[in-house]
This record gives C-alpha cells, structure tokens and sequence, in this order.
C-alpha cells in the first residue's frame, strides 16, 4: 500500500526578548520555498526534508511537500506573517486524504498572540485532520516543548547533536516511525517531563559534557520494542513563557510508567548537574588580552561572542567586543558579522580600496553590548551577500546577508552585513575575501555552532559574553511570563 503524506517545514527560534517583530520580510530575507522549489533546494542537503523524502522514496509514499519557510531567530511572529504560511499547511491538510503528517518544526515559535506557535499549528492542523491521523514533528532542540504539542501530535523526535549537524538523519528516525505508525505496525504517542529551569546548563552542547552520557542511555533505551525516541531538549532560554525550558521526550507505546520513569531520571540529571558549565565566558576586555598576547605559530585564535549570537535572536550589532579588540591592537583578524544595514548599504557606493569612516552597530539597544563606534577603515570587499556553505552544517545550501561591504580598521578585517546571521560557515568570511585560515585571530557571533567548522582550522577557541542581547546574566532581561521558582533566576529553585 502506497500512502500519501503531507510535509512541510516551518522554524523560528523566537527571542521574546527582541525588539525585532518577525514579520513576512523576516522569512523571506531567510527562505519561504513553496512545494517543488523546496524540494530542489532542500532535497539533496542536510536538512529535515531531505531524510523525509529518504524514507519516502524507501517505502513509496506520495508526498505533498507544501512548504518549507524559515526566518532568522528574532522577536514575536506577526499573526499576519504566522497565517500566511501555516494556513496553506491546513488547506492542503483538509484537502488530500493524507495517511500521515511529517512536520519539520523548530519548536521554540512564540507568536504575537500566542505562546506555543508549534502547538497553533498542530491544534489547527487537529481541527481539520481530527484524531486518526498519525502526525510526526522534528524538532530543534532548543525547543520549549509543550503538553499540548505531545498531546496534539504523536511522534516527536529532536536532533541529537549541538552543533546541529543530523537534521536529515533526524528526518529519516521521524519519518521511519511514521511509516510504521501508518502501516498499523506500532502505536505511538510521546510523553514529556521537564524542569524548572531556563535551559539545559550548556546549551545542550553534544560536543562535550554531561549529554554525551544521556543521549547515550537514550540510544540504549531506544533499544527496547516500544520505545522509538528519546529526545533530550535544552530548550531555549531567551524566550519569556510559561513552557520554557528543557524538557525529555520519550515517544513508545506500552508502558507509559516505565517510560516516564526513565525520562525522570534523564532530567534529574540535567538538574543535578546544572551546577557543570563547560565554557568559561571571559569578558570582552580579557578576550582582548588573550588576543593581543597570542602566538599564532599553529593557526588561529577563534573567539566567540556567545552573548550577540544571532542564532539566538541577538541582534549581532553589539560593539563591545570589536571596540575591545581594536583597542588593545590586535592585527591580521577578522570580525564577523557585524549586522548595520544602514553602513552595509552606503558602502555599497564607494570603490574598493578607499578609505571612508563609518559609524558602525549598536544602534538597536545599546544597552546589551554598547553603542555605536565610530571608524575609519579601507573598504575591501562589496558583494549582494549570496553565500553557498561548504560546512557540516549549510554544505550545498545558498544564503544570503544582503548587501554586504568588508571594511579593514586598522589590523582587523571587518565583516559588515544586513540579514543577521550566525556565523556557523567558513564561506560566510570566504565568500566576502576574508581568508580566515590566513587569519591570527577569528572573532566571531555564535555560541556553539561556530565549532563545526572552525574548530577544525582553529589553535584555540575562547568565549566571550560581550553583554549583548544573549547574555548569561540573566537577571538583566525582564523575565516576566516564565513559571516560578526557576533556575538560575531563582538560584536555590
Ligand atoms: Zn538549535
């Protein structure tokens, strides 16, 4: 039997603390593709879609794939903008007579109406669909998982690695439980238990530290005939709601009370060690410091702003940390990116080689990771921003930050760009003429993702809080809507 399955892909990690309204404008300055365009872009890549369309092929399904929209991580969706595309999601649901539903979500949308914008589209979807049919959803892990998602869908499955770099492999382990689902082999349902806490201490990081042990008592358990998934979310820390936080997804069937014994202990563990940080998040001026004294004989020095990632909905135009670096002299680095349309779009005009001066970031609230600086540099690069990554993570997907300029200040090669972007690709320098294996220091906006590619390139890495937007110092975000006590604003929580 050959079943029909609906797909479609939606992500938004939503900072509530943004002053960035995520309207339409946001999804297409990241990418809103409608059915066959998707699937060419996304087909052969490392995405949630690719592995969905891996088993489909496997088992014969016929797939409408109606979309695939993503925006860069920022303030509250427009209902406007959230309407456009989850509502041909739902009309396409109601018409085709699907056998299952297969999801690609990112888990952490928070609408301007709405604290759950995962749970708005699966509640929708069970409007029109009611109870029968089987729908399975990918998650991010910096998900802030409801009930509501686990009681309005049947499977949840979350990527297992922090840098992100199993999205396919995270399609594939959904849409094979799907097909099992709709073949009456198995009964799925998920079950959830959390903490009270902001998110997982390191982030969920993969790479080292205490989740290497849980994903892999999680594998074990998944060894059992009625568990499909155990998923370990961090959750998603810069997001004011009552459902913040990490979270243990197990979804089986049979005996619930053995599986939601099993994810307690999972998540006992994030608690008891929510005490074991992995980085030491230096200050802007020690980061300077340790630049300034580096010896680059065996490659590069990597320093990344966690604070102003905009993976994370920082608005990536904090200057501290660059004020910092030209302060102290530090020469042959490059700085990226910093997001100043304004700067970004005047350069444009002038010719490569001459020397102008700019008044540069800080423009969105200086009061997270200080205000403008003004500077004088040699403009060494213009460019529409189109970039094609060649990482772990965006290898053979294109993307864009918009008009983009590089200007060198002094011994630093500036990176100066429109659409924010965490910096996850070594094309995000390369594709502009920054070298950064010629560099002796890379300093750069990410928290975590940054290491799948420049770690491999890097002598050292170092992390810096720089105070912006995604600061660790939490109590200076006006944390509101989130439950109470809660760790670390509540410390003896
Ligand atoms: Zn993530």
């Amino acid at each position: 039997m050959k079943f029909r399955v609906l797909t479609a892909e939606f992500a938004h990690e939503t900072n509530t603390f943004s002053r960035l309204i995520t309207g339409k404008q946001a999804f297409r300055d990241r990418y809103v593709l409608i059915g066959e365009e998707a699937v060419s872009a996304r087909r052969e890549a490392n995405t949630e879609l690719a592995g969905f369309f891996d088993v489909g092929q496997e088992h014969g399904w016929q797939i409408e794939h109606v979309l695939s929209a993503a925006a860069g991580p920022s303030g509250r969706i427009e209902r406007v903008a959230f309407d456009w595309l989850c509502d041909p999601i739902v009309a396409a649901a109601q018409q085709g007579q699907f056998d299952g539903i297969l999801l690609g979500l990112h888990g952490a949308a928070v609408l301007n109406f709405c604290e759950d914008g995962e749970g708005e589209i699966l509640r929708r979807l069970r409007a029109v669909l009611g109870e029968e049919v089987p729908i399975a959803v990918t998650l991010d892990p910096h998900a802030n998982v409801s009930r509501e998602m686990c009681a309005l869908a049947d499977i949840l499955v979350a990527y297992r690695t922090y840098p992100h770099v199993d999205m396919r492999e995270t399609g594939r382990r959904a849409g094979s439980i799907l097909q099992r689902t709709m073949a009456g082999e198995i009964e799925p349902r998920t079950i959830l238990v959390s903490r009270p806490m902001l998110e997982e201490t390191n982030g969920g990081r993969t790479d080292a530290g205490p989740m290497i042990e849980r994903l892999a008592a999680a594998s074990e358990y998944e060894r059992d005939a009625d568990v499909f998934a155990v998923s370990i979310n961090a959750g998603f820390a810069s997001t004011d709601i009552f459902d913040v936080g990490p979270t243990v997804l197990v979804t089986g069937q049979g005996d619930f009370d053995r599986h939601t014994a099993f994810a307690e202990k999972l998540a006992d563990d994030i608690w008891a060690r929510r005490h074991e940080v992995l980085n030491d998040y230096l200050t802007v001026e020690a980061v300077a410091s340790v630049a300034k004294a580096f010896d680059p004989m065996n490659g590069p020095l990597v320093i990344a702003d966690y604070a102003d990632n905009p993976g994370a909905g920082a608005y990536g135009d904090s200057t501290a940390l660059l004020g910092a670096l030209l302060e102290a002299g530090v020469k042959n680095a490059c700085f990226g990116p910093m997001v100043d349309g304004e700067v970004a779009g005047a350069l444009q005009r002038f010719k490569l080689g001459e020397r102008t001066s700019v008044v540069l970031g800080g423009k969105i609230d200086a009061k997270f990771g200080g205000g403008p600086l003004t500077l004088e540099g040699e403009l060494v690069s213009i460019s529409d921003g189109t970039y094609v990554g060649d990482g772990p993570i965006l290898g053979g997907l294109t993307r864009s930050h918009g008009p983009t300029a590089v200007l060198r200040v002094d011994g630093i090669e500036i990176l100066i760009v429109t659409i924010a972007k965490q910096m996850l690709d070594l094309q995000q320098f390369a594709s502009f003429g920054i070298e950064p294996t010629q560099k002796d220091v890379i300093a750069l906006k990410s928290m975590q993702h940054f290491r799948a590619a420049f770690e491999p390139i890097a002598a050292k890495v170092i992390v810096c809080d720089s105070g912006a937007l995604c600061t660790l110092h939490y109590e200076l975000l006006p944390y509101r809507s989130v439950r109470r006590p809660i760790f670390p604003l509540d410390q003896d929580a």
